[in-house]
């Protein structure tokens, strides 16, 4: 009896040494740890400050095995649902015992916008969550949600996607931009996990100054500043929720894995791109009022195009928007309202390949 509970206490003690230096170490985020071959659901708190308290949702996927960790970011924009339903669906198929590094899954980044159904911004701060990285612990609320997933997301993955979907008020033509150029970090393995989305259009981000990255910093280009190989995805628009959407993400994030080496099912066959691009230039509205967009869909646009027109609000024209390049109208706003400001049409810069 004594021996055989020996043997057992024995048996069991060198396994768990063979399993512990195989297996990978507890991740830590947030203040908690999570045991390998686990799934945790937890909430960063984002604490009072100067404007009320909230949180963010993260569910951490941790494999029996070391490997890479992947952040997937939705609802950086509370508004754009499809990110935020593919999230709530990931975080339930991928199963942490099939899984080799682990995978944080921010479910909805921005909690006051999504319960406020707020595009765009936070309703408590009005800032856009997308514009405010890195953050600061003492600022408005949508900077300290900021500063959190800075620190506690990014800073502790190897690779980050951040996932929108088409805000409100916003028509938009799926797409995944990589980032690349001398200032971002291994743009052939962003290309190669943006193409496994199989989306139509490939946007090529080119980091080449500290500017670029730093003026009204968003969750991608924070990705960029910590040196972690980034992309950005879309799909949808104004704040639709199709299944088809949904799914198409879910299949990106799930090839992600297999491309990245964190799941051993073979890669499905994705459709290769339609157009790939080089960059984007945006067209800025100067004045408020009721913008008239002349074809507020996606499609080529021709240099010296009118895209629209904006009318104050007694109705007179008070400006006139020209593209100032030759290109493809990826997403923009679909008025009427508009602001100062306002990035009305992005036009991607058409390439023949990277
Ligand atoms: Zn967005």
């Amino acid at each position: 009896m004594t021996l055989l509970r020996l043997l057992l206490a024995a048996l069991l003690l060198l396994t768990g040494q063979a399993l512990a230096a195989a297996g990978a170490e507890p991740f830590a985020i947030a203040g908690q740890s999570v045991a390998p071959g686990t799934r945790a659901d937890l909430r960063i708190a984002v604490a009072a400050g100067v404007d009320g308290e909230t949180f963010i949702p993260v569910s951490v996927i941790h494999g029996d095995e070391p490997g890479p960790v992947l952040a997937m970011v939705a609802g950086v924009h509370g508004f754009e649902f499809a990110s935020i339903l593919a999230a709530e669906s990931l975080a339930e198929r991928v199963d942490p015992a099939q899984l080799k590094g682990t995978l944080v899954i921010v479910r909805i980044a921005n909690i006051p916008g999504f319960e406020g159904r707020s595009p765009n911004v936070n309703p408590v701060d009005r800032k856009n969550l997308n514009r405010v990285f890195p953050g600061d612990p003492a600022g408005t609320q949508t900077q300290r949600i900021a500063d959190l997933i800075a620190r506690e997301v990014v800073a502790r993955s190897t690779f980050l996607m951040d996932v929108h979907s088409g805000d409100g008020a916003e028509f938009l033509e799926a797409f995944v931009g990589a980032y690349g150029g001398p200032l971002a970090t291994d743009f052939p393995l962003a290309l190669a996990v943006a193409r496994g989305f199989g989306f139509p259009n490939i946007v090529r981000y080119s980091m080449e100054t500290q500017a670029q990255i730093d003026s009204g910093r968003s969750l991608n280009r924070q990705g960029v500043a910590m040196g972690k190989p980034t992309i950005l995805v879309e799909i949808g628009q104004n704040g639709s929720r199709e299944e088809a959407h949904v799914a198409g993400i879910v299949a990106g994030v799930e090839n992600a894995l297999v491309i990245l080496g964190m799941a051993d099912d073979p890669l499905p066959e994705v459709a290769a791109p339609a157009r790939l691009f080089e960059g984007t230039a945006s067209v800025s509205a100067s004045h408020d009022g009721v913008y008239h967009p002349v074809d507020a869909r996606p499609r080529r646009i021709m240099k010296g195009e009118v895209l629209g027109i904006i009318r104050d609000y007694a109705g007179r024209e008070v400006e006139r928007l020209v593209s100032p390049v030759d290109g493809y109208a990826l997403y923009g706003i679909t008025g009427p309202p508009v602001e100062a400001g306002d990035a009305v049409v992005t036009i991607a810069i058409p390439t023949k390949g990277f």
